[in-house]
């Protein structure tokens, strides 16, 4: 065994094993993360960051460097998905549906931040400095080549790239970010159900100043339907780098025939201008598919992002389902490894993520599937199973043992209003301190949170006194004139509770509980409310 044992190794360094990094060392857990490839994405791939994920990024302090970035700056302003025969051709619609919430809907009443375009090159370096700034171990160009697993750790054989020197470390758990392919799920025989491919694409990135062919439109994607190529072009600056995703079918064609000079014929194609000088500068194949793993976690071994679950990119579900994977465990492992919790508190990272997961997999193909409607000149209505993006993005419940539910019936995954019902985001109402405003979800992310009503003395009176019985940290906070502001009097309706009333919120920002008024008892309520969520045994 060489170095001193982790508590948690990561295998896999895109972005979910990337946010899982920095998510840990944000709790103060010290974690190696090894990356067989020698860097980062260089391809833009994922771009999307819906607003879930953006809150989540906000709590960890990195809502700026992402807002920052090149692509997101030069990105800010679009919006809006058209389909077209081809840039400088005829337009034959846009996406106009209900359920797609456009880049540029106002979701202030919903959230404090909203969606975000950063590139995945750009996106997977701000995740790694921040993980290395707050303390994550990361090691690129190195493999893990296999592991054991027992009732103490896991050991797990890791190479260098470069060197082809091993070692081996040992870690209380494993966290498998290894990606769609996921050797770790494969060799603990977890099956990997789902559709059959969708679709393979070619994602071809190129340089050609198209901005005469643009025009002032600012549009996220624009399909292309003609008959030379059958794709999806995305700007990436807005004038001339650009992405074209190709349809193409494999029993028809390799994917080594599309040569750069095809690229080049294709690119052409979807720009509609036949001797455009452009420069291929990347082309990378990848399947759409919809398939989510039978388990999330297999002992001391959990499975997230890509090997957890795959979807086509309609609706940019894809990594920010991998990010909130990430966002769901990291806390858990912390409480356990920090003490506060049970091991039983990791059981309810499966119970939580996997149903969630598998649901959003139905959501994206759903979407995918809906997509051509749109060039139809009198589409038909939407396939009503399609719930809408922000249903996606706030509303998914979760029902497991980390949660006490307050009798409210479980109808499914998706909650069209969570209002503050056990087991949902809890919502975002904005509040002034000292004058200085912020959101509820400003609040949350280190530490559990106990919030009251503006009548709530009691319950933060109880909070404080079971947090040094059980010897937890709470952060306790009441809503009231003198402290945290409620500008909007909004709290009790949002949280779906009396001025009395209080709510439990989890460092995940999950409604863990709530109390609609006050209790005779309220120091037994919230001991043995922190204790059911954090699995501690009432010894
Ligand atoms: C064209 C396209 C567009 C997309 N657009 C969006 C979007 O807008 N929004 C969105 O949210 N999602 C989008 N997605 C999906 C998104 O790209 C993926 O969901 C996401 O990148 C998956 O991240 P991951 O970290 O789980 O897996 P990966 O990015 O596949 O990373 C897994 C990593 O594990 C490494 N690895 C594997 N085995 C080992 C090992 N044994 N040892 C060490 N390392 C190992 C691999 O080298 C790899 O780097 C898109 C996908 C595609 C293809």
């Amino acid at each position: 065994m060489t170095g001193e044992p982790t508590p948690v190794v990561i295998a896999g360094g895109g972005l979910a094993g990337l946010s899982m990094a920095v998510f840990l060392a944000w709790h103060d857990v010290p974690c190696l993360l090894v990356e067989r490839h020698r860097g980062t994405s260089p391809h833009p791939r994922a771009r999307g960051i819906h607003p879930r994920a953006m809150e989540v990024m906000r709590s960890v302090g990195l809502e700026t460097a992402i807002r920052s970035a090149e692509s997101a700056r030069a990105l800010a302003d679009n919006s809006g998905v058209i389909a077209a025969h081809s840039l400088a051709g005829k337009e034959l619609g846009a996406l106009q549906e209900q359920y797609v919430m456009d880049v540029r809907t106002d979701l202030s009443g919903l959230s404090p931040t909203g969606w975000c375009l950063c590139h995945q090159d750009e996106f997977e370096p701000i995740l790694r400095a921040r993980a290395e700034e707050l303390g994550a171990r990361i090691r690129f160009g190195t493999e893990l080549v296999s592991f054991t697993q027992d009732t103490g750790g896991v050991t797990a054989l890791l190479r260098d790239r470069d060197t082809s020197a091993t070692d081996s470390v040992r870690a209380s758990y494993l966290v498998a970010a290894d990606g769609p392919a996921s050797p770790i799920r494969t060799s603990l025989g977890i099956p990997f159900e789902g559709t059959e491919p969708l679709g393979h694409y070619l994602n071809i990135h190129f340089r050609a100043d198209l901005r005469a062919q643009l025009g002032d439109r600012r549009f996220v994607m624009c399909y292309t339907f003609n008959p030379a190529v059958r794709g999806a072009l995305m700007p990436l600056d807005n004038a001339e780098r650009w992405l074209l995703h190709v349809l193409f079918d494999p029993r028809e064609q390799a994917p080594e025939t599309f040569t750069g000079e095809r690229c080049l014929e294709l690119v052409r194609a979807a720009a509609g201008v036949p001797d455009l000088a452009a420069e291929i500068l990347g082309v990378m194949p990848w399947e759409a598919a919809g398939r989510a793993a039978g388990r999330f976690a297999d002992g001391r071994v959990f499975v997230i992002g890509d090997a957890a679950h795959v979807m086509p990119p309609s609706g940019a579900f894809g990594s920010n389902t991998g990010i909130q994977d990430a966002h769901n465990l990291a806390w858990k492992i912390a409480n356990v490894v920090h003490g506060h919790a049970g091991p039983g508190l990791l059981d309810s990272y499966d119970a939580e993520r996997r149903p969630v997961g598998a649901a959003t997999v139905e959501q994206a193909v759903l979407r995918s599937k809906d997509r051509p409607r749109m060039a139809q000149e009198a589409p038909p209505p939407p396939n009503p199973a399609i719930v809408p993006d922000t249903a996606v993005w706030f509303g998914g419940r979760y029902t497991s043992g980390a949660v006490v539910g307050d009798g409210s019936p479980a109808d499914g995954v998706w909650v069209a209003e969570p209002a503050g019902l056990p087991g949902t985001r809890a919502p975002h109402v904005p509040l002034e301190r000292g004058g200085d405003p912020l959101s509820t979800l400003d609040l949350f992310g280190r530490t559990f949170v106990l919030l009251a009503g503006p009548e709530g003395e009691h319950w933060c009176a109880a909070g404080e006194r079971a947090a040094a019985r059980l010897g937890l940290p709470l952060e306790v906070h009441r809503i009231s004139p003198t402290g945290l502001v409620d500008v909007k009097d909004a709290w009790c309706e949002a949280y779906g509770v009396t001025p009395a009333g209080a709510a439990l919120v989890r460092p995940d920002g999950i409604v863990a509980w709530r109390a609609d008024g006050a209790a005779e008892e309220p120091d037994r309520v919230v001991a043995d409310v922190l204790r059911r969520v954090l699995s501690i045994d009432a010894a």
